[in-house]
């Protein structure tokens, strides 16, 4: 039988658990998080074991969440595979200490507290963030192992001796500190169970209430979830949003893990495209919900869960910007959702329109910011278009036109200023695009930078005017009916528009390919006249 033992915990600092609290504290709720995914990993530990040697344990495997007011103490009880004296010896008093002193070290005077849980998987010490006194009771699943009880309580000293406890497994038993009564209230605990705790694969419970869904969608493949699932999976995770416009089954195992489901919200003036809103998980724990890391920047608004089992818990903003990993998984999504684009793009146009008026200003921006995005969307990109199928991609657009005018687009930032033009185009059997969006002067641009031969022309564009200053009398295109094409769209527009105050004026362009029509009315006409006298 185990004596009675007492010791001193070593480190060279002199008290670790003041500087704990000082500087974990923003974050305490964290300390459920550590306790419960060790009880977890525990469980874990023990069904590996159990699978390697064929034991043959039966039991249901569960984690325990306890509140007893009158003592003041929150407890976490798992199944899991125990720990012997050597191993509260090992674990408990050395591990966790060992990195203490790096970190005091490293954070001295650090302001940001949230970096170093980040940096430190402090995990069982994080608990005396909330408790003054915890009590470790454990039995190892290893025969004629003898139950042990570990108590510190926020000193460097610790006390081991036997215990009782008869069912294998281990507790852990907070004995709350004054300001931290709050997780005796079941609600309260409750709360920060659903956030860290809803998706762990081994059924949690609180005061004997199951809290946790052990087969989040995620982990299904993609191929035996209904589009019904997907959504309600989404109205659980947002309960107050909009369905969404679509969603992605990520489920990769090659070069490393990523699970998840992301949705593209509707968006509604709420939604903040500002901010991060895609949940990480590792091994179904929560770890954040603010990791702008992990996706394109253009991607912003995506929301849902990634599970990526290969970063740590412990992750902390620094570390995702250095990991390389992270910059993978940015790939592997802006390649998944460049994939759906197309897939939806091609599947039924109807049901695509609405969907790409939402994002269309994401996919455009993702267009100039990555290649990769740019090769796989450039053909699905639509445009709303004068012509009769109301959108158009580009190279639709250029086929239509090849004749009139080459590599030439014509298109509107206004329909309503631009609205006489825009008519003038159409009674001319001409197409133009309606580009009104804040990003599309840019994407223009960008355009046609990437395709040299590109040109984009506004309907109104000065270039159309100063073309025309530039005309050549002598080229003048006939028509195969032996009308002057000028002639043509001047009886075309006598009698299409019926504007009064304008003036018409009808000039063939120096390219020769184009007509051009100059509206003017009568002010300006004046203003022409006016200044070209002067
Ligand atoms: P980490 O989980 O990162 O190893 P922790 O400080 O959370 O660090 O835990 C230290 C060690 O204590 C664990 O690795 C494990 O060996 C042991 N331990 C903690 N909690 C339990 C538990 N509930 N059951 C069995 N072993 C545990
Ligand atoms: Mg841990």
């Amino acid at each position: 039988k185990l004596q009675k033992e007492e010791g001193s915990i070593s480190i060279h600092t002199e008290n670790i658990f003041p500087i704990i609290k000082k500087w974990l504290y923003s974050d305490k709720d964290i300390f459920l998080r550590e306790l419960v995914s060790n009880a977890v990993d525990a469980i874990h530990k023990l069904q590996n074991i159990n699978l390697m040697e064929g034991l043959k344990l039966t039991d249901e495997y569960q984690v325990d969440i306890k509140i007893d007011k009158d003592a003041g103490t929150l407890t976490v009880i798992d199944n899991g595979l125990g720990m012997t004296a050597d191993e509260v010896r090992k674990y408990i008093n050395q591990v966790a200490f060992s990195s203490a002193e790096d970190f005091i070290e490293k954070f001295k005077g650090l302001e940001d507290k949230n970096e170093i849980i980040g940096h430190f998987g402090l995990g069982f010490y994080s608990s005396f963030m909330v408790a003054d006194k915890v009590e470790i009771r454990s039995l190892s699943y290893q025969q004629d192992a003898e139950a042990v009880h570990w108590t510190c309580a926020g000193t460097t000293s610790y006390e081991l001796e036997a215990s009782d406890k008869s069912e294998r497994g281990t507790e852990i038993i907070l004995h709350l500190n004054d300001e931290e009564k709050e997780f005796l209230e079941k609600d309260r605990v409750s709360e920060v169970l659903k956030k860290f705790c809803n998706f762990l694969p081994v059924s949690i419970s609180l005061e004997g209430e199951e809290v946790n869904d052990k087969n989040p969608l995620w982990t299904k493949s993609a191929g035996e979830v209904t589009d019904e699932e997907y959504l309600e999976f989404y109205r659980k995770l947002y309960p107050m949003s909009q369905d969404p416009l679509f969603w992605i089954h990520l489920n990769i195992d090659f070069p490393f893990n990523l699970k998840g489901i992301i949705y593209f919200p509707r968006l509604t003036n709420e939604f903040d495209v500002t901010k991060s809103h895609i949940k990480l998980f590792c091994n179904q724990v929560f770890v954040s919900d603010n990791t702008p890391e992990l996706i394109p920047e253009f991607l912003t608004p995506l929301q849902g869960c990634l599970d990526a089992p290969d970063l740590p818990l412990n992750v902390s903003r620094s570390y995702l910007q250095n990991e390389p990993q992270v910059r993978k998984i940015r790939e592997v999504i802006s390649g998944r959702v460049a994939s759906k684009v197309v897939e939806l793009a091609k599947k039924d146009r109807e049901i695509f329109v609405p969907i790409w008026e939402d994002i269309h200003t994401f996919v455009k921006y993702g267009m100039m910011r990555e290649d990769k995005f740019y090769d796989k969307v450039k053909d699905q990109v639509i445009y709303r278009s004068t012509g009769d199928e109301k959108y158009t991609t580009l190279p639709d657009y250029l086929e239509r036109a090849k004749e009139k005018h080459e590599n030439k687009v014509y298109y509107a930032n206004d329909e309503g200023v631009q609205a006489t033009y825009l008519k003038m185009f159409k009674a001319q059997g001409m197409e133009a695009l309606i580009l009104d969006a804040m990003i599309d002067n840019h994407f223009i641009q960008f355009l046609e930078s990437k395709n040299s031969d590109l040109k984009f022309e506004r309907v109104d564009s000065d270039v159309t005017e100063n073309l025309i200053e530039e005309k050549d009398e002598s080229k003048e295109i006939v028509d195969a009916d032996n009308k002057s094409r000028k002639d043509r769209i001047e009886e075309t527009f006598k009698a299409e528009l019926d504007i009064k105050g304008l003036t018409i004026r009808i000039e063939t362009l120096k390219d020769n390919t184009v007509p051009g029509v100059i509206l003017l009315n009568e002010q300006q006409r004046r203003f022409k006249e006016m200044t070209s006298m002067m």
